[in-house]
């Protein structure tokens, strides 16, 4: 997909490196910070208090940029090529 939405643009030769963080929330009973999936209920209960999906969101909205890297010489439109 950001390739596409790349292509024609000054980012048509960069990359994307996506890296997942587990989503991690805070117990409202007792303040235990613990990871949950999504996908499986099993993991929705805090391992201290044994609330049930008592939680508030604790992590997983971060949004880091580690690198970007620039090059120096700027192409011309007609010398930019996609291959999506
Ligand atoms: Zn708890």
């Amino acid at each position: 997909m950001f390739k596409f939405l790349a292509c024609y643009t000054v980012a048509t030769d960069s990359k994307v490196s996506i890296e997942r963080v587990p989503m991690r929330v805070r117990c409202l009973g007792c303040g235990e910070i613990f990871q949950i999936d999504p996908h499986d209920q099993k993991t929705w209960a805090c391992p201290r208090y044994d609330a049930f999906q008592n939680y508030r969101l604790f992590s997983n909205n971060e949004f880091r940029i580690d690198s970007i890297e620039v090059k120096h010489r700027v192409a011309k439109a007609k010398e930019l090529v996609c291959t999506t």
